[in-house]
């Protein structure tokens, strides 16, 4: 049977509200209630912009709303979509904090080796300094062959073109396309250590 990507998230949508509606009856919940509600908030005034929210993988759909300089005035959860028809988490709630907010660091923190102080760099300064250091620890430490057991006992010489001393870890609110990416650059290196937050 051929499903249409719609029809699919039709049916995935359907059957996720069903799991959610019974879990948060189970709680003693009115789910129901609750996105009724949250579809009557009302929206400040300004042009309204779709968008997703940053922090996990659930991807709840957001609504932006900006003034006539572009400025974000208001964030709040998109009633319409069938992911989380209007509601966001705590941290979702406050995603406004994440773009408008003046204690953010708006600079890269360095700290040397042996140093007991924060400095403030440049961003490209830290790029460079990424880059030099990948480049030099994998040339340092790039393995082309490997003894490793093939499954019968013995141990064989094998290509393998990797190297240990390199790892990547993922945060939570990487989304499906930096995850892929990273993935083909970090496996492109050789690097064989890559894991996720969400697994620890
Ligand atoms: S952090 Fe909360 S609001 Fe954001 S996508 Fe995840 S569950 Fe949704």
């Amino acid at each position: 049977m051929k499903i249409s990507r719609r029809k699919f998230l039709k049916i995935s949508s359907t059957a996720i509200g069903t799991v959610v509606a019974s879990e948060a009856a189970s709680l003693g919940l009115d789910a129901k209630a609750m996105t009724d509600k949250t579809a009557q908030i009302p929206m400040k005034s300004g042009k309204q912009v779709q968008s997703v929210c940053p922090y996990c993988a659930v991807g709840c759909a957001q609504i932006v709303t900006i003034d006539a300089t572009g400025k974000i005035i208001d964030i709040q959860g998109n009633p319409d979509s069938p992911v989380n028809e209007g509601t966001l988490c705590p941290k979702g709630a406050a995603a406004y904090q994440l773009a408008v907010n003046d204690l953010r660091w708006t600079k890269v923190k360095y700290r040397a080796p042996g140093s007991d102080h924060w400095e403030d760099k440049p961003l490209d300064w830290a790029m460079k300094r990424i880059v030099d250091l990948v480049k030099n620890t994998r040339d340092a430490n790039f393995n082309e062959y490997e003894e490793v057991p093939d499954g019968k006992g013995n141990m064989v010489r094998k290509r393998v073109m990797n190297t240990y001393a390199i790892a990547t870890l993922g945060g939570a609110t990487m989304d499906n396309e930096w995850n892929y990416v990273q993935q083909k650059l970090m496996h492109a290196l050789g690097v064989v250590y890559v894991e996720n937050q969400a697994r620890i």
